[in-house]
């Protein structure tokens, strides 16, 4: 029988957090972390878009050429508030409020609304030399049931959700997923209590997607649970660089 693997990803990968990112991969290398999916926001929040920040653009292609995946992340990263007016019930405005801040920029988009967005991260792709991207994340993992057909149908070959990862061609891979919420002080104590447990808890799944995003090593005692959880997946686990290569 196979040991269990584990993937790691960077979310919001943007000029915004440049420093961040540097930091993080940096971090991840000195722990012998093998590349990992960079997951990139063309244009952050609407403020940040890559094709006016050549110089991170040079970034994204080095880390590429050193072997992390360059992945579309929504494309502002962030429901523009005509979206978040459309109907979706008080459980949808719930969640949207207090799980994501604003940030499920896919949660409410219909296929053309989606199909839209796509194809401005796609422009920017093209515009900034990154060459095919294989693989789409929705920010926050939030989207509607019609996302991965539209991705397909765009050439896309896989995408996740909270359960695990949908394939084009392939079967669903489930892989639950460990994050910590840097946003404040008591999501922060919860996700540093948790992660650890995570990995026990899942130790019979056969894959484990480990989520981090830049503001993640901001807090010392986010930085030691991250680092323990990731010795003991590398301890434990088999690390993959990539859904592609599952
Ligand atoms: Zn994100």
């Amino acid at each position: 029988m196979h040991a269990g693997r584990f993937l790691v990803s960077l979310h919001d990968v943007t000029p915004r957090h440049e420093k961040a990112v540097e930091n993080i991969l940096a971090f991840l290398d000195s722990l012998g972390i093998p590349p990992v999916p960079l997951l990139v926001v063309p244009d952050f929040h609407g403020a940040w878009p890559l094709a006016e920040h050549p110089g991170f653009v040079d970034r994204l292609l080095a880390w590429k050429a050193k072997g992390h995946e360059l992945v579309l992340h929504g494309y502002e990263h962030l429901e523009r508030p005509e979206d978040a007016a459309l109907p979706s019930g008080w459980a949808g405005r719930l969640r949207r409020q207090f799980l994501t801040a604003g940030e499920g920029e896919f949660l409410n988009l219909d296929p053309q609304g989606a199909m839209e967005r796509i194809h401005q991260g796609l422009e920017t792709w093209e515009k900034c030399g990154l060459g095919k991207v294989e693989g789409f994340v929705a920010p926050a993992w939030l989207f509607r049931k019609h996302l991965p057909h539209t991705l397909w149908a765009e050439g896309f070959s896989w995408t996740e959700d909270h359960q695990g990862i949908h394939f084009a061609v392939d079967p669903f891979v489930r892989a639950p997923v460990i994050t910590w919420a840097s946003r404040d002080p008591a999501r922060r104590i919860g996700s540093r209590l948790f992660a650890p447990a995570a990995l026990s808890h899942w130790s019979r799944e056969s894959l484990i997607r480990i989520a981090l995003h830049p503001h993640d090593l901001d807090h010392p005692t986010l930085v030691r649970s991250i680092e323990s959880t990731l010795r003991a997946a590398l301890r434990q686990r088999g690390a993959v660089a990539s859904p592609l290569h599952l």
